[in-house]
Order: structure tokens, then sequence, then C-alpha cells
């Protein structure tokens, strides 16, 4: 058992005391109970403890939120009158304290748009690259803009020796008639032209052919004393024919324009620039898709899902809602006038029949098409976007292919390759070719210099990170927590600060065992660097690598918050955990088999997962576990069992692979696929409503018999309804500001001073406590509170079971962490899953944010879904969860190219004898 140490004391050692720190004492926010503590300054420090133990209350909301505050401070005044309202940190003094920088794993700030290369900035670095050294090409050759001597030293190569035709076309000529233009020329001295394959004299010329031909400016034979005379020819012949020229040698000839213009299809480009290669910026932007990359459309299986359906039994989805059935009449009275059957199935439906219903009638029924326009024209009202939307599929963009540019961006080449080609490779093939970049000392500004070192830089870090395997085009939505944070770093990284104080939250996150060591190299470099950091972690590598370990604990919430061990990471004892072993597996087990699967970098793949079971799937980073799971097994089961997708990011543009067999695919009921997405984007979402148990407070409240005596019924009580709530605020205890520069910040809401309701629901209390009073409880304090409620008490439970007890009642789902969330996904499932049909359950790596004891807790949920039968699928790194696995998977070897096989499957204890495994080598 580790001292407790209680109140202020700190164990500080020796060595730590020869240089500065950062001094924090009295520090109380949220959990924390009163304690002081130093920070080494140039040094790494990690913080850590059990999930709710308030080890991010330290790092976050008091060192970093101590530092924000101060910066803001410094701003302006105008910051400074919304300070009050910003929390503040709870803590008596600091010291020693720099400018602080929090990377943390939040997706918040990531736009549609963004993608890997946006976020490491690189997309600018190979913006600028192309805007400088790219060559644009046409019909299969490079366009240069003529110049007089260009052209001269052009023709000279080309046709050495030959006699050369100077001729400039007068298609250019325009508005000039032709019969004026015969006697202008002849007065300008020009007595042929070119015409029909032959010279001809002008007189001999009618008029109107005139147009076509090319007048002849010049005859010379190219030869290096005709040098200077050439030169003249050519911009002559430039001047002439309003920047197009050409030169015909005995045989052939060559087109030249001063634009950037194509002699072959004529199609005009513009000059290079780094906008030019923005899919933000218009000039760079595909004019398909403006630079989305993907196209709406409305989706016919969407709309007339029941294809057995007809108008007649109101089978038009869209339609079917609210007064918009009015269309049905609409549609019955156009197809009595154009002799439609309204009762035959859609199955049955002919093309006209189609283009009927979707397009009306040309009069007064204007059909789905017109049906989904009139709702556009409506996109102000929230619920009518949110209609639309769910008719909408979106389709990769048939023009640019998702890659965003248009066709002028995409002729221009740097050695052969485009923009597009560019950004498919990986980052770690991308190095190669900056590389060959900086070989090349040809011509080239300060720009160029400037953005191969910078994007050289840049690549080493992400490499470091081992991000070798992510290519830029990658969208930031399909990455994990863990991927962004380590994204972000590499930024830092990059940026060159010194002096800073970097906050990091679980860098580890997501890391294989072995890519932890990496990691922590980097975060020492950083060090070296001359910065401080802080890091809130889990993982046992980047502990022990640490200069000096905090541990805040010993529980969660109000049974954590002291100081429990500050000092040598060496010295400190690590709990050792039995992890139980899998089921034996008999020779009845059914499984589901996955065959040629070539998803992303998947080679071939065979795979098969334990029905019934806990299967772990393994392997490095960006060895292909999410191609497998996410991206293969997910959709084809919820495919082959008629689901949608719940997961955005699973909706791959490929579906590699066939799943069977079929009398096995039956067994299961249905796939769902629990993610770190965040819950629900509604700002009124709390764990109380998210998991069902709101309404019972509600209830509770409402036979109170003050409540019964105003006749105040649940839903007095409700957030989504007036009545007992708030209305500046509909409940939410705040409002949303723009604070300028500081963006949208929520400030208290001054009807209800934050409150949430009005005085009258505040005025019904149970066991002298208001529903506000209620809210703020914790987990673990409304365990206590609700006790003579068993239903409550049961919930409540098993969310302290989850390791959230932590977590207060009207805490905003939103604000959880992607492991918080996932957890409380889980959770959801488990109140009523386990009474379900067999379902199947994937988790993409839930050990995220969580210390062992609380792994262990998750451990014994995952194996309660999986004793009720259902099949559990978790794609993870923790390794005490792939030792407890009843089938064990492991793709790779390394990643992308070379990854993507099977390297291990089975039960397992199998993998220790498994060659190829990178996974072994860390486990017992
Ligand atoms: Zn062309
Ligand atoms: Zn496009
Ligand atoms: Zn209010």
């Amino acid at each position: 058992m580790l001292p407790l140490y209680n109140g202020s004391t700190t164990e500080w050692s020796e060595s730590m005391d020869q240089g500065e720190s950062i001094e924090l004492s009295g520090i109380r926010t949220h959990n924390l109970k009163n304690f002081s503590i130093k920070f080494p300054l140039g040094k790494v420090s990690v913080v850590t403890g059990m999930s709710g133990s308030g080890k991010s209350s330290l790092v976050f909301d008091t060192l970093y939120g101590e530092a924000y505050r101060r910066y803001v401070e410094s701003l302006s005044s105008y910051a400074r009158q919304y300070l009050k309202q910003m929390s503040k940190p709870d803590l008596d003094g600091v010291e020693n304290l720099p400018p602080a920088i929090a990377v943390k794993q939040a997706r918040s700030g990531l736009n549609q748009r963004s993608t890997v290369g946006t976020m490491t900035e690189l997309t600018d670095v190979l913006r600028i690259l192309f805007g400088h050294l790219s060559k644009v090409y046409c019909c299969g050759q490079e366009l240069v803009k003529a110049t007089g001597p260009y052209m001269a030293q052009d023709a000279m190569s080309h046709f050495s020796g030959q006699k050369l035709l100077f001729l400039a076309p007068l298609d250019a000529w325009g508005k000039l008639k032709a019969a004026d233009l015969k006697p202008q020329l002849e007065a300008q001295g020009f007595t042929r032209c070119f015409v029909d394959g032959e010279v001809k004299k002008i007189s001999d010329v009618k008029a109107t052919d005139l147009k076509r031909s090319m007048i002849v400016v010049d005859r010379l034979t190219a030869t290096e004393d005709n040098a200077s005379r050439m030169i003249e020819a050519s911009e002559l012949t430039l001047r002439l024919g309003r920047g197009k020229g050409v030169v015909r040698g005995d045989k052939l000839e060559r087109a030249y324009n001063k634009q950037l213009a194509c002699p072959s299809c004529g199609t005009v480009y513009v000059d290079p620039s780094p906008t030019l290669f923005n899919h933000n910026h218009p000039q760079g932007a595909c004019e398909k898709c403006q630079g989305f990359g993907r196209m709406p459309i409305k989706d016919r299986a969407k709309i007339t899902p029941d294809l057995e359906g007809s108008v007649s039994t109101e089978s038009v989805s869209p339609w079917n809602f609210g007064e918009h059935k009015v269309y049905y009449r609409i549609a019955k009275k156009s197809a009595k006038t154009r002799g439609i059957d309204v009762t035959k199935p859609f199955k049955n439906f002919t093309a006209t029949e189609w283009k009927w219903l979707y397009e009306g009638d040309g009069g007064e029924f204007d059909g789905v098409n017109g049906y989904f326009a009139y709702l556009d024209t409506k996109r102000y009202k929230a619920h009518y976007r949110i209609h639309a939307a769910r008719f909408t599929t979106y389709v990769l963009c048939d023009e640019c292919h998702g890659f965003r540019l248009n066709q002028k961006a995409r002729a221009c080449q740097i050695d052969g390759e485009n923009f597009v080609d560019v950004v498919k490779y990986s980052i770690a093939e991308l190095q190669g070719w900056f590389q060959t970049l900086a070989e090349k000392k040809d011509a080239r500004g300060a720009a160029v210099e400037e953005a191969t070192t910078e994007g050289s830089l840049r690549l080493s870090y992400l490499i470091k990170m081992g991000l070798g395997y992510l290519s830029l085009h990658r969208s930031a939505r399909t990455l994990s927590g863990g991927e962004v944070q380590r994204i972000n770093m590499a930024r830092s990284l990059g940026s060159a600060l010194t002096g800073t104080l970097f906050c990091l939250d679980e860098p580890s996150v997501g890391l294989h065992a072995r890519d932890s060591r990496n990691l922590l190299g980097v975060i020492l470099e950083l060090r070296d660097q001359g910065n401080t950091i802080v890091i809130v972690e889990h993982e046992k590598t980047i502990i022990r690598g640490a200069e000096y370990l905090v541990e805040i604990g010993p529980g969660a919430g109000h049974r954590g918050g002291n100081l429990v061990y500050s000092g040598d990471p060496k010295q400190y004892k690590f709990e050792e955990k039995e992890w139980p072993k899998g089921r034996p597996l008999s020779a009845k087990e059914k499984y589901l088999v996955l065959k040629n699967v070539t998803t992303h970098n998947l080679k071939n793949l065979d795979a098969k997962i334990l029905v019934g079971g806990l299967n772990v799937v393994c392997g490095v980073s960006g060895s292909g576990k999410t191609s497998l799971i996410r991206h293969t097994l997910y959709p084809l089961l919820a495919l082959a069992l008629g689901q949608d997708l719940d997961d955005e990011a699973s909706e791959g543009d490929e579906k590699t692979g066939i799943l069977g067999p079929a009398d096995v695919v039956k067994t299961i009921s249905s796939v769902h696929f629990v993610s770190q997405e965040s819950i629900g984007r509604s700002t009124r979402s709390t764990i109380a409503t998210y998991l069902g148990f709101y309404d019972d407070i509600r209830k509770l409240l409402s036979t109170t018999p003050s409540a019964k005596a105003l006749g105040l019924t649940p839903g007095f009580f409700s957030f989504n309804v007036p009545g007992g709530r708030c209305e500046t605020c509909k409940g939410l205890g705040y409002v949303v500001e723009d604070l300028s520069f500081l963006g949208e910040m929520p400030v208290t809401c001054s009807t209800c001073r934050g409150m949430q309701f009005n005085d009258d629901a505040l005025a019904i209390t149970y066991r002298n406590r208001n529903l506000h009073d209620i809210l703020q409880l914790t987990i673990d304090e409304a365990r206590e509170f609700f006790f003579e409620t068993p239903k409550l008490s049961k919930a409540l439970d098993q969310i302290i079971g989850m390791g959230l007890g932590y977590v207060r009642l009207g805490q905003n789902t939103s604000s959880f962490s992607g492991g918080e969330a996932q957890r409380l996904k889980l959770l959801r499932l488990l109140l009523d899953a386990v009474d379900r049909k067999p379902c199947c359950l994937i988790f993409d790596e839930p050990s995220t944010g969580l210390s062992d004891r609380d792994v262990q807790q998750l451990l014994l949920q995952l194996l309660r879904l999986r004793d009720a039968g259902h099949t559990v699928i978790v794609v993870e790194h923790h390794l005490g969860l792939i030792s407890a696995a009843d089938w064990l998977l492991e793709v790779g070897p390394e990643a992308a190219a070379a990854g993507g096989t099977m390297v291990y499957q089975g039960p397992a204890a199998g993998i220790l004898t498994a060659k190829d495994s990178r996974t072994a080598p860390f486990l017992e």
C-alpha cells in the first residue's frame, strides 16, 4: 500500500531542488483537496491516477487553466470583463508559471474539410512548392508562355538547318471585317499568307478565307548566323498574331502562345501560384463540387425504400412529414389527368412513371425533386434541413474524384507528378519526395528553400510520432483521438517554441506498446528545446521515462483529489494486476468468416471472428486493424443484416471482401459500432437523459406533496418543453455569446443565474434538494441520495462500475472525452442489451483514458456482454485486454504497405509463438 499524503506537503527529491520549478499552492479546483505541488522547469513530469481522481483537474483546469487565464488577461480590457464568468482555477498561489500550450485529443475545431495535410500545414508547404516549381501539362506536352527569344531558341532546336516560315494566325483579329483586313496587311508590307497547306499571295486569297489563314511574317533558315533575326521575326509574329505564332519547318510546325494555352486543344491555363492549389479558393476548387470532394444526391433507396409500396399507400418517405402529406393529394390529382395508376407498386414503375414521380408533370405537381427544392428554400428552419438530410447520400465527386482540385490545378506537375499524386503519398513516402526535391538546387527562390526545409522537418517529426503511414489527403474525421493529438504534438515540435509549458493529455492513446518508446524520444526532444512538459498518462514506458511523477488519488471523485505520490518515477511501484484468461474453445464454436479483404492496405486477407466470444484485434498503428473491422466487417455485417450504418466513417468508398457463412450470420440479430465520437450534439443531453433515468428523477419530484398541490406533472420539469425551465436559456443555465477574438463562449444566464429553472420549479424539493441541486450531484453522491429508489440505484451502480462515478448528473454529454463517451454508450447497451437477442458489438479502443484498475472494470462489463451471448469485438493496444481475449487477431506486421496481413489469429496464448508478432514481445 502506498503512503497517503494528505494536506499540503510534497515529497521533493534532492536533485529537483537544484533547478527552478513551477510552484502551485493550496489547490482546490474541483475535487482537489487543498495541496501544494511543484513541477520542475525544463523537465518531463507525468501525472497519473485513476479516471476521475483529479489528474485533469490538476494539469488542465489548474496548471494550464491559470496560464491561459493570465494569457487572456494580458490581451485586453475587453476580455477582462468576461473573465469573472470563466471558471477560475481555485488555488492560493502560483510561482514561475511559463506560457502554456495544451495539446489535447479534442477533435473540436476540425471542420469537414480538415485533412492530415491541413492539420500539419504540410498542404500549405506543398502549395508553395507547386506554386513555384510546377509546370503545366496538357495533351501530353509542357506548356510554356512564349517570348521572342524562347520561340526563336525552340524553333532552332527543333528545325536546325531547315527553311522556316514564321506565321501569324489571324483568327484573333476579331471584329475587323475580312474586307478591311486585306488593305491593312498590304499597307504594312505583308504580301503572303499560309492557307490550306500552302503559301499564297494575299491578293489571290478570297477575303473570307483570309480570317482562317496565317500571315507569312518572315522566311529564314535556322542557322546560328540568323539567331538575332529569328528573335526579331518571332517577336513580330507574336505581335501580329495577337499573342499567337507558328513556326513551320520542312514538314512539321510548332505553335507558340504568349498565354499558357494548349496548342492542341486550346485550353487556356493560369500561371501556377499557391492559391491555385487551394481547394477552399475559387481559383483551385473543383467547379462541380466546389472543392468539397463529395456531392450530395437524393437517394432513391431512402426516398422510396419500400418498393412494394405506392403513391396511394403513402410510401414516399419524405412526404410523410407533418402537413407535407398534401403532396400526395397533388400527386394523385396529377396522376388522374396523366393516366398514371397511383396504386401501382414502385417496383413495377416504368422509366416514364419514375420520371413523373421525381420530376413532376411540369405543372402544379413538381415531384420529389420539386419537393426537395422547396425544402431548400426553407433551409433556415433547422427541422427542414434535418428532414432533407435524411434522404441525402454523399457520393464521390466524379470530376475531381474526391481530391477537390479543378483540372487547371491538376494539370500542374513537378517531375511528372501533380498535386493529387503527391497528397496521396504516405508521410514516409513524401519524405523521400522532399529529399529528391532538396537535392535539385536549380533556380528557386528563398520561399522554396524555406518550404522544403520546413516540410522535411515536419515530416521527420510525424514519422517519429509513428504517423508515417498517414497520407495528407486523409480526412481528419477518420483519425483516432490519439492520432489527432500526435499530429498536434508534431506541430508544436516544428514550431520551435522554447521556454513554454506543454500540457499533454495521454499522448500514448492508440499507440502500440512498441511505439511508446519513440513517443518518449519525441517528448524528450521537446524538453531539450528548452520546454517544460507535464503529461497526464497511464502508459508505463512514458511514466518510467519521465523525470518526475505525481499520482493523484487514491479513488475517484470525493474519494480522490489527494496527492498520493510525488517524486522519482523509478521508485514508484506499479500495482500489478492479474488479468483473466480467455475461455477454453470447443470444437463446436461458430465463426464469422471474412474472405479476400483488400480494403485500404489489406492484402487479400482472410479473418475469423469467434461468435459469442471476446475478440480482440491488435497490431501496430496503421497496420490495418481499423480497415478490417470498422471499414470492412462492420459495413458488410450491417449490409447482410439490412441495417443502416450509424458510424459515418465506416461508409467507405470501396467495400471489399466476402462475409459468411450465411447460417452463422443469421444467428446475429444486429451489429453496433460503439465509437469514441462524442454523444449527440444536443446541448441538453446529460448522462441522466442519455441513460434514460432523468424521467425517474422528474417523476420523483412530481410526486412530492408541494408539486401535487400545484398539480405539476413530470413534464413540468423537462428541459425540452416550456414549463419549469428558464425560458431565457431554455434550461441550459448559460447563453452563448460571441466574444470576438475568443470565439463563442458560454456565459452564465442572467435570468436564472445558472439555475436552469424558474423559481416555481426550484421551489419544489425532494429530500431538501431542488432539481438544480440534484443535477449538480456527482453519480457517487446521487447513489447515496437516491438510496430509497431501487431503479435509480441500479442504474447509478452500473455507471460507478464503469469508473464514471465522478461525473455530475447534469453534465453535458458533449463535454465527455472520447473514452468517457464510449463507456457511456457501452452502458446504454448494457442497460438493455443484456436481455436482447445475440448481437455483435464493436468497440474502438475502449481502454482510452483508463488506468489499469478502470480497464479491469471495463473488461468485466465486456465479459458480461459476452456471457449474455453477444459477440464482442475490441480493437485494442492494452496488453491486459489483449491477454484476456477468447480469440485474438493481430494485423500487421508493420504499418501501411508493410502491413495488411494476418499475423496471428487464435486463442490469446498462442500468439507468443507467432513469429512476426509485434505484440508478443510485450506480453508475459
Ligand atoms: Zn490540351
Ligand atoms: Zn469535385
Ligand atoms: Zn436561464
